[in-house]
């Protein structure tokens, strides 16, 4: 089941006990709330073995969240999470073990930060002219200089009273057709894989239930996603309900993907499964994992047990 390095892993070092894994969360450096050193040390208290960091369209916290890992024990996977347009709607596709220095990944990830940002301009412009003034600045603030999104717009509104809390100010502000939201051209599916196979990561289908799509919508997407070279979907997510765990594990048997895992971490405050609480995943699927000794991001980053 394991490779010879991941079983010296296991017996050696974490004495015999199967690793844990976490292959999703955010931290400050997109829209979660922690820096990158205190994200890994929530996740050495949770017990968690491997982690990815993987922040929206930017790979900008992973040297620090490497070196916290390396102080306390916890192996950091190189990660990103890829804005995606497909087919009118908004995917994330989960970059897993990149090589950091791969000029094509970070060209594209740039675009993709440059994009962002011309959206929260329009954003804020749009929710001006709807009468919500200086939303873009107190956008900035909530960004704090890291890549802005809709939730720290979502943050703004709900800090102002003009929403209940995060999900209200989607609902009444930010979704497609409200007056905040502004749709924006993202990476194709093509590319995304194609930057991520370029810097010998894994691609991954990031909370598959998460689109709403139709199950012939989402095999058509598995499909597309396989014949471009894609590898994997998220079959466990801490913001799935064990229904949409069990979809996402019917896709990845169907379509041969590898199985991965992850909290979609981004708040302590946040209602989803957090860090160590995730379900295993079904026996029959292959981790994304299973071979990992050997892929890019390890032979620069791989860390192990200091105690
Ligand atoms: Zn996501
Ligand atoms: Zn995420």
């Amino acid at each position: 089941m394991y490779t010879t390095i991941e079983k010296v892993y296991h017996d050696k070092v974490n004495h015999g006990r199967p690793l844990r894994y976490d292959l999703h969360m955010h931290s400050s450096v997109s829209d979660g709330i922690l820096e990158p050193a205190a994200l890994v040390e929530r996740v050495a208290e949770a017990g968690i073995d491997v982690m990815a960091l993987t922040d929206h369209d930017t790979t900008d916290g992973v040297k620090a969240a490497a070196r916290a890992g390396f102080a306390r024990g916890v192996r950091v996977i190189a990660g990103a999470e890829i804005s995606v347009s497909w087919q009118g709607g908004l995917l994330h596709i989960l970059a897993l073990g990149v090589d950091l220095r791969d000029p094509t990944l970070q060209q594209g990830l740039a675009l993709l930060r440059e994009r962002r940002e011309e959206r929260a301009v329009a954003m804020g412009e749009r929710l001006a002219a709807s009468g919500i003034e200086g939303c873009l600045d107190g956008a900035r603030g909530y960004a704090g200089g890291s890549s802005i999104g809709r939730s720290h717009f979502a943050a703004d509104l709900v800090a102002r009273g003009f929403a209940k809390d995060r999900a209200a100010a989607f609902r009444k502000f930010l979704r497609p057709g409200k007056p905040g939201y502004v749709s924006c051209q993202w990476a194709s599916l093509e590319s995304a894989v194609a930057w991520i196979k370029g810097a010998g990561g894994r691609a991954v289908i990031a909370h598959p239930a998460r689109y709403r799509l139709t199950a012939t919508k989402m095999g058509r997407l598995c499909e597309e996603f396989k014949s471009l070279g894609g590898d994997g979907i998220e079959v466990v997510s801490g913001t799935h309900t064990p229904h949409d765990n069990a979809m996402a594990a019917g896709m990845a048997q169907r379509f041969e993907l590898l199985a991965s895992q992850g909290s979609d971490f981004h708040d302590p405050a946040q209602t989803w499964l957090g860090f160590g609480s995730l379900p295993a995943l079904p026996e029959n699927l292959t981790p994304v994992w299973h071979d990992w000794g050997h892929c890019a991001e390890t032979r620069e980053y791989r860390v192990g047990r200091t105690g």
